[in-house]
């Protein structure tokens, strides 16, 4: 089933967009500002974001922004009251793919839905997930790449495959047992410390010469990667 990410500030519109696009059959969440709206992508794995433009605490194309530099490949509907070209300009700058001027009919919405859903999937051609980011790291599972910030780190076999794990488990505490057997597909004693030591190496490469740290340790738990860790605690 295929989750949509709805930002909206008006509570009838997000409620209109939510029940249309659940008796078509997706899953719709719904955030009304947004930083929800950022926090509710970076938080799980959207097919497509429908974003209004004028949004507290943020603007919609600045949204749209930040949610491609997470992922370039996601679809985005841009809703709007305005509808004057010049926002449908600055909405496609933004990098969104479709435009929607309020009031509209959720039929064709639904229409605009398909055809970007589609798409995405023609694209990929069943091919499994290539590239995955979080905040400013992108790893290419084809190539074998990481990148962060637009600098290429590079990574040790090992410490790519722990990378990777964390990156598809974002902001979750994961635990040493859990990492040992998705990582090194093993179960060890407990006595050990080698996830420690990748751990750290991988800290000295991701996050040292950045100022936001990625990495963090939920003492006596596991480990999380977390963009915005520090705030929480
Ligand atoms: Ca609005």
């Amino acid at each position: 089933m295929n989750k949509i990410l709805i930002i909206e500030d008006e509570q009838r519109v997000a409620d209109l967009l939510r029940h249309g696009l659940e008796e078509m059959g997706y899953l719709a969440f719904v955030a009304y500002d947004a930083e929800m709206g950022l926090r509710l992508f970076r938080s799980g794995q959207y097919d497509l974001v429908i974003s209004d433009i004028v949004l507290p605490k943020m603007s919609g194309f600045d949204l749209v922004k930040e949610i491609k530099k997470h992922n370039k490949n996601i679809p985005v509907i841009m809703l709007t009251a305005l509808g004057t070209t010049d926002d449908k300009l600055e909405g496609f700058d933004a990098g969104a793919d479709d435009y929607m001027v309020k009031p509209f009919d959720i039929r064709e919405l639904e229409a605009r839905v398909r055809v970007l859903l589609k798409r995405v999937v023609s694209d990929d051609a069943g091919l499994p997930e290539k590239e995955l980011t979080y905040a400013d790291l992108e790893v290419n599972l084809l190539m074998k790449t990481v990148y962060r910030d637009k600098q290429e780190i590079k990574l040790t076999p090992k410490e790519f495959n722990l990378l990777t794990y964390m990156v598809q488990n974002p902001e979750r505490v994961l635990s040493r047992t859990e990492i040992a057997e998705k990582v090194w597909g093993t179960h060890f004693d407990t006595g050990t410390n080698f996830i420690d030591v990748y751990i750290n190496y991988l800290r000295k490469k991701i996050d040292r010469d950045f100022d936001i740290k990625l990495i963090h340790t939920k003492p006596g738990m596991g480990f999380i990667l977390h963009s915005e860790y520090e705030n929480q605690a």
